[in-house]
């Protein structure tokens, strides 16, 4: 059979890590084309090394030469910024795997989509934001979207292309994040480092953050409202500590399915590259069963994470208002991690972006982007005054 090309935007973050490990385990039957990265030129040089792409892209020119010099390669041609990250996801690919963070994700999503092909698909806050848009471009191009999350994945396997009318709910399971069992007052003053600690999922920053207010799960939401074309009083979300039922999916006549597994995204990554295939697993990551024993489920607590609560708002009211919370939750994270504000002032400051938009209903492109950066002005205006 002949090889799948695979690119993947955001190779150093940690999906594109993983799904190099991944692919590294398949190179029978995966070939990488293009790999994009930002700054990480150390790791980036590494991966360029062992995987040999065609293509690569980097933030900035200046990194893109830098790239070049130590590389000394001629037959791999060096890309940077936006346009390299657009070449990459419509470049001779079959797979383009984004995981990249935030809005970031938006514009090659599209580049891909627009060019007919499979995105394995871990962005989460471009469905957030242009949901309405990335389902037309599917139906226009004929590309798709296998999940990369996974809860998402979980969701896809118990859908199994069951229609959605026999579809009664969604159960997405949550982990409760490092703060699950602390006071609210506790909670408000959590470190950096405390926040950073997730207690069954090794993930990126933002993601590790977003996982500790709940936002995750509550982007989430938004996500498989799009992904599986239900609505938000469709998609219930239940605290499961173990993180080993990674969702299920309740039928209109009383079945539910769940999916179970190891919590290692390596498995989500492996589906995803293979769908509707599956393969034989490489790695020691069986899950097992006995050793947990036990499987716990919870409601959420709203009032001790309202960042849930605000993202139930925003699936419920649509327009303008996914885009307002995810940008104003993205520059609210990045100040958290720069230890510029409390973990405390991440709701608040989303909640007051929220307060003070007008909303409109965005559709194309440019209208979108529009919206996102008079949030991100806004938000900056209001951090730079008192919280
Ligand atoms: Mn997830």
């Amino acid at each position: 059979m002949k090889k799948k090309r695979v690119a993947i935007l955001g190779s150093t973050g940690s999906i594109g890590k993983q799904t190099l490990d991944v692919l590294s385990a398949f190179k029978d039957d995966f070939e990488v084309i293009g790999l994009a990265a930002g700054s990480n030129i150390q790791l980036l040089v590494e991966q360029v090394k062992e995987h040999n792409p065609r293509f690569v892209s980097v933030k900035d020119a200046f990194l893109a030469q830098e790239l070049k010099s130590i590389l000394k390669n001629p037959s791999i041609e060096i890309f940077w910024n936006d346009v390299g990250l657009e070449f990459i996801s419509s470049c001779s690919c079959d797979i383009v795997v984004n995981g990249l963070v935030g809005s970031l994700g938006l514009k090659p999503t599209i580049s891909a989509l627009s060019h007919g092909k499979r995105v394995a698909f871990a962005n989460k806050e471009t469905l957030v934001i242009a949901g309405n848009l990335i389902k037309d471009l599917l139906r226009k191009h004929h590309g798709e979207i296998i999940p990369l999350d996974s809860e998402h994945v979980a969701i896809h396997q118990c859908v199994n292309n069951s229609s959605k009318e026999n579809i009664k709910r969604i159960i997405l399971t949550a982990s409760g994040g490092p703060f699950r069992t602390w006071s609210k007052d506790k909670i408000h003053a959590a470190t950096k480092e405390q926040a950073l600690k997730h207690p069954t999922w090794v993930m990126g920053q933002k993601i590790t953050i977003d996982s500790a207010t709940l936002m995750n799960k509550g982007l989430e939401i938004i996500e498989a409202m799009y992904l599986f074309d239900v609505n938000h009083s469709q998609v219930d979300v239940f605290i499961h500590p173990q993180s080993i039922m990674h969702s299920a999916v309740e039928f209109i006549d009383g079945n539910i399915i769940a999916q179970l597994g190891a919590t290692d995204m390596k498995l989500p990554i492996q589906y995803s590259l293979y769908y509707p295939e599956r393969k034989q697993l490489p790695f020691n990551l069986f899950c097992d069963l006995l050793a947990i024993q036990k499987l716990e489920f919870e409601k959420p607590d709203y009032e001790k994470f309202p960042c849930l609560r605000l993202a139930y708002d925003v699936a419920r009211k649509g327009k303008s208002y996914p885009i307002v919370l995810n940008a104003a939750n993205e520059i609210a994270v990045d100040l958290f991690l720069k230890e510029k504000i409390s973990f405390g002032d991440i709701e608040k400051i989303i909640l007051k972006a929220m307060d003070s938009h007008n909303a409109t209903e965005p559709e194309s492109l440019d209208e979108i982007l529009e919206v996102d950066k008079e949030t991100r002005q806004r938000v900056s205006e209001l951090t730079n005054s008192a919280v």
